[in-house]
């Protein structure tokens, strides 16, 4: 499916400011059964800042995505590459993965897997570095080993719109 395909239009008013971000139906097949997912993406970055089966669920998970951003740079935005971790110690997770742990409800961002905090999991750059996408907190998000490794280098949008895993 083509990115021009997909049904979006711009969404108004509060966090999600002067129609910078979308709301985008997918049609995709769930369990046997054709469904449709919806997602607030940001057309201009190529970024899905959620996903979710109903309409208010995309939307109020983009809203916790969005509000979670500091006003400010601070100097711990910018972190060292992310590693699987190989313990499964919670002790062993790092402030910046509890962090887009929480901030992506414990699910992986993409598939809605859920995901262990301590478990196998990526810290996700829906903009990819190979592409200028940066280490801030709004461009990571948790992915399940099979999304992030599938995505590779493409845009989350570009990843989404490709139907995904
Ligand atoms: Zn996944």
């Amino acid at each position: 499916m083509k990115a021009s395909s997909l049904l979006h239009r711009p969404i108004y008013g509060g966090v999600f400011g002067k129609g910078r971000y979308s709301l985008a139906s997918l049609p995709c097949v769930l369990g046997g059964l054709h469904a449709v997912r919806y997602m607030v993406i940001d057309p201009r970055a190529g970024a899905v800042l959620s996903m979710a089966d109903e309409k208010t669920q995309a939307l109020v998970r983009a809203r916790r995505h969005l509000e979670a951003v500091p006003a400010a740079p601070q100097q711990d935005w910018l972190w060292p590459p992310e590693e699987v971790p190989l313990s499964r110690s919670a002790k062993r997770v790092s402030r910046r993965r509890r962090e887009v742990f929480d901030r992506s409800g414990g699910r992986c961002h993409y598939c809605t897997a859920p995901l262990e905090l301590d478990g196998r999991w990526h810290v996700e750059h829906m903009i990819p570095k190979s592409l200028l996408g940066d280490d801030l907190p709004l461009n990571l998000v948790a992915a399940c080993v099979r999304c992030n490794l599938s995505k590779g280098a493409r845009t989350a949008l570009e990843f989404v719109m490709g139907g995904g895993a």
